[in-house]
């Protein structure tokens, strides 16, 4: 039995749970989901799900309980993958969990939301749709990519940490959070 962490201060959490769970599915496996609100509801996780919502409203929320402090330690120390979108992606560049650097609402204005079909190199098709929240942009590429909107780097890979500035829970597609079960139980 996995036991997935989705942390759940502030963001689109329940998606992710349906998406850990369909993923589960397709791979036969046991998963239990847990809401990870204080840094003592980390223990014995095998993964970890740092969703999108707000990063400035996330780290207010987080202060009291110190669940974000307790997740870095552990992340850093590589205990569990991770996979982080959009504001969860900030988090993780401005932890420096990931090399990649990052920029916040870097869509313009027009642009803040949309949709795309865009290129990854997971599974076994390399076309994903991606949905774009007033997403932030790896500006600067990166050495570690693993999804583009046409050249632009919008995912990437560094060891098992994956951070994509766009919402692979508002598809239907589960290869993503497929990739975060398979490197739990390895
Ligand atoms: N704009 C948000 C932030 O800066 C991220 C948006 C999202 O997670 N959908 O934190």
């Amino acid at each position: 039995m996995l036991t997935v962490g989705v942390a759940m201060l502030q963001g689109a959490r329940h998606e992710h749970m349906h998406s850990v769970l369909s993923a589960a599915e397709k791979l036969g496996l046991q998963v239990k989901i847990r809401e990870l609100r204080k840094s003592s509801d980390i223990e014995g996780i095998d993964a970890v799900i740092l969703p999108g919502g707000e990063s400035t409203a996330m780290k207010i929320a987080s202060k009291s309980e110190k669940l974000f402090s307790s997740l870095w330690k552990e992340i850093s120390e590589d205990k569990f993958p991770v996979l982080g979108t959009c504001a969860g992606a900030i988090l993780l560049s401005q932890q420096e969990l990931i090399q990649t650097k990052i920029v916040r609402n870097a869509f313009g204005r027009q642009k803040e939301s949309f949709q795309s079909e865009i290129r990854v190199e997971i599974g076994e098709s390399n076309s994903f749709q991606g949905v774009f929240i007033r997403a932030p942009r790896f500006k600067e590429g990166s050495d570690f990519p693993i999804a583009w909107l046409k050249d632009e780097v919008v995912g990437v890979k560094e060891g098992r940490i994956m951070a994509l500035t766009f919402h692979p829970e508002l598809t239907t597609d589960t290869r993503f959070h497929e990739w975060l079960l398979t490197e739990a139980i390895n």
